[in-house]
């Protein structure tokens, strides 16, 4: 019997994963719908995406493109809004099975926990949000009966590895790296990179943000944050491995010293279709991996010492409370910075240090602490720049 189409609201549908999320949509009419576009700011990319998928309702955040965008639409009978608040509230719509989640940063925290509220299904490709108020949205899945599946590659072969699983007892899962594009430079090395460098990502085609959080390992250090709360895990039993040719994707290591990875090439268009289509696979065309094209598949120890961002969010996931919350948003704001030619590679780290220190810790944050801490932080770490 054939199911229902899934109508699916994209969050954040001009990026890198949305405009992947749409390509997958595309190969899949029989299976998925579109129902929500949003967009931050490009109005362009988000007209044209809506005249091709015919979404109910499109949110284009910057209030200064409503007029703009509600013109190109409104004869097709596509609702449009504008503003933060409405993102909010569009994802409530009765008529959404999934909410994919693909805003940049902390922006992602609220429509998020509005869509838990009203009982959607998240495919969370915005980490910064479990990283945030992982404590908070594991709740409020639980209250809501809401499933997280989650798009961010490692943590779906994470996902995947656990299918069947569930009575058995993780010992310990490993998250690979890249290593990104300065796998084995030193300190010195990394003294004078500027930002054409580091946005080079040596396997995975990435938004801007997440490309330079690769190149200082923020990236994993976020995503070892990220997996403690969507597999409920402790820090210790999360390994990270540097596999610079990222064909697996990540393992989990059972109680009987089994390990269970996931491979491919990388192509996050993978991930995106397994959480949309989940729990079943969908048959597609994409390339497939051969073992005789990557004869030899190498393993590494992450260098703490020259990213220290990794050892970083390894801290803050043990000191727990709004420490994570605190480290992404210094993150969030030196990563811009350095977009800006404003900072140097190096230094972020320092701000995110200084930061770790200097703003008051809440053991046991409720949302407003976080919306506080995440304000405060941002205001420090732009003067420290
Ligand atoms: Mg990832």
């Amino acid at each position: 019997m054939q199911d229902k189409k899934k109508h699916i609201a994209i969050l954040g549908s001009t990026g890198s994963i949305g405009t992947q999320t749409l390509e997958v949509i595309d190969s899949h009419p029989d299976k998925f719908v579109v129902e929500v576009l949003t967009a931050n700011n490009n109005s362009k990319l988000l007209i044209k995406q809506a005249i091709k998928y015919k979404p109910n309702v499109v949110v284009i955040a910057n209030k200064d493109k409503y007029d703009l965008v509600n013109k190109e639409l409104f004869d097709l009978g596509i609702k449009v809004y504008s503003g933060v608040d409405a993102l909010n509230e569009v994802v409530e719509s009765e008529n959404i099975d999934i909410v994919l989640t693909a805003l940049v940063g902390y922006s992602g925290l609220g429509p998020t926990i509005r869509a838990i509220k009203s009982g959607k299904n998240i495919a969370l490709a915005n980490k910064e949000t479990l990283v945030v108020a992982g404590d908070l949205i594991s709740r409020l899945c639980k209250e809501n009966n809401v499933d997280i599946l989650p798009v961010d590659s490692e943590h779906s072969a994470i996902f995947q590895c656990l299918s069947g699983e569930h009575n058995n007892c993780i010992e310990k899962i490993y998250l690979t790296a890249s290593g990104g594009p300065f796998r084995g430079k030193n300190l010195k090395d990394l003294s004078n990179i500027n930002k054409e460098q580091a946005l080079k990502h040596p396997n995975w085609s990435m938004g801007s943000k997440i490309t330079i959080d690769s190149a200082t390992m923020m990236n994993k250090g976020l995503e070892v944050i990220e997996a403690r709360w969507l597999f409920d895990l402790k820090p210790e039993q999360i390994k990270v491995v540097v596999h610079p040719q990222s064909i697996i994707h990540s393992a989990v290591q059972f109680s009987d010293g089994s390990i269970i990875a996931q491979m491919g090439l990388p192509d996050m268009k993978l991930p995106i279709q397994y959480a949309l289509g989940f729990p079943s696979r969908i048959k597609n065309n994409f390339k497939r991996f051969c073992f005789f094209e990557h004869p030899t598949l190498t393993f590494e120890r992450a260098d703490i010492n020259t990213f220290r961002n990794l050892k970083l969010a390894y801290n803050a996931l043990e000191t727990g409370g709004n420490m994570p919350c605190i480290l992404n948003a210094a993150n969030e704001i030196v990563v811009e910075a350095f977009l800006n030619d404003k900072i140097s590679f190096l230094s972020m780290s320092d701000v995110i240090e200084i930061c770790m220190e200097k703003i008051t810790f809440v053991k046991n944050p409720t949302l407003e602490d976080y919306i506080k801490t995440d304000e405060a932080t941002r205001v420090l770490a732009r003067k420290l720049l």
